[in-house]
């Protein structure tokens, strides 16, 4: 019987809507919610336990199943549950996938089982408003130690500003909506609950990171900048569809880590930097929390005399990591060292992305100010 029980289960991972996971989407998934009757992966069935007033999970294979256990998840299922639990997700709110960071994944689960953000549309006021307001810890831009300061978002003036001191008028810094981004880094940043936010002024970036201990409140943030973004955008580009704005929100880097450069004459030696690639701005820092871009190249298509190679001229001199790059411009030469292959191999793959891509008219703008910068 038990047996028979466990392979109606498993049938029920053939249906269509159950071969990803419920939460992240990830493929495959062995677990289930029986109280939710939902099929999930492992990492997200993990998450699940940590709210057993709201889920109860089981292995597929491995437990034992009920009889009203089995017909409940034949009852319900991912897409029941998607119509149930995210009947009205807001279309800028961030659904991760399961290579993003622990933390957006587990307030998606909470946000969708637990608080029922998406079946009770009151409950998302903290990132529906368009104005926001509290305190964060933000990363000193020198120090490096993080100080608690107040945030204010406001869609009305389209932007983010924070004050350095609670009481203070003036704020310190006016971030437009328009040039800003933010992405989780707690890897880089050193806290589970790390964002960075980057914006642009006066055509350079700038960083800053922030954290709050509540990561509902972090994501809450998150979330509010996404939809300052989305409205910023609908405004912008009228007749644009949801679709079209919803990935222009917030940008993932293509690719972050260590590696050797050398300067405009080549003649200096191979430095090790913090790289960035942010879409077709590769920037790169002394440390990777440092407020501002040591420098920063612009990667056109191939079609306006951007070129990525394998390897370093013949003539390059000096001491530096065996895997070189080669990213040819139009007017100069970037010679680029990555300490392993896996490395490299990453580095072109992101640099052949954009270089494979045609410009769209507004980067014609970007590429221009890179030209007639010193
Ligand atoms: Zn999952």
């Amino acid at each position: 019987m038990a047996k028979e029980r466990r392979r109606a289960v498993l049938e029920l991972l053939r249906r269509p809507g159950n071969a990803h996971c419920a939460d992240c989407g990830a493929p495959d998934p062995d677990w289930a919610s029986y109280t939710l009757g939902v099929f999930i992966c492992l990492s997200c069935s993990g998450i699940h336990r940590s709210m057993p007033q709201v889920s109860k999970v089981k292995s597929v294979r491995l437990d034992t199943w009920e009889d009203a256990q089995v017909e409940f998840m034949a009852s319900r299922g991912n897409s029941a549950a998607r119509a149930a639990f995210e009947s009205r997700v807001p279309p800028f709110y961030y659904r991760p996938s399961a290579s993003d960071c622990q933390l957006l994944r587990e307030q998606w689960i909470r946000a969708k089982y637990e608080r029922q953000e998406f079946t009770r549309p009151e409950r998302q006021e903290p990132y529906s408003a368009g104005y926001r307001e509290g305190l964060l810890w933000k990363r000193g831009r020198d120090n490096g130690q993080f100080l608690s300061r107040k945030f204010v978002l406001t869609e009305r003036e389209g932007a983010l500003k924070y004050f350095n001191r609670s009481d203070a008028k003036e704020p310190k810094a006016v971030m437009k909506i328009e040039h800003l981004n933010a992405t989780f880094q707690p890897a880089k940043i050193g806290h589970p609950h790390g964002l960075q936010v980057t914006y642009l002024k006066d055509n350079s970036t700038r960083n800053i990171f922030v954290y709050h201990e509540d990561g509902k409140e972090m994501v809450d943030w998150f979330n509010a900048l996404r939809a300052a973004r989305f409205h910023y955008l609908q405004v912008a580009f009228p007749g644009a569809s949801d679709a079209d704005l919803v990935p222009k929100l917030s940008r993932n880097y293509l690719q972050e880590g260590y590696m050797e450069k050398t300067g405009p004459k080549q003649t200096e030696g191979f430095r090790k930097r913090w790289f960035t690639m942010d879409d077709r701005r590769l920037m790169y820092f002394k440390d990777p929390l440092d407020a501002f871009a040591r420098g920063e190249v612009f990667i056109g298509s191939r079609e306006s005399g951007y070129t990525v190679l394998d390897g370093l001229p013949p003539s390059t001199q000096g001491h530096h990591w065996p895997h070189g790059i080669t990213i040819v411009t139009p007017e100069r030469r970037f010679l680029l060292a990555c300490e392993t292959e896996a490395e490299q191999r990453a580095w072109m793959e992101a640099f052949r992305k954009v270089v494979d891509r045609p410009m769209l008219p507004q980067e014609y703008a970007v590429e221009a100010h890179f030209k007639h910068k010193p």
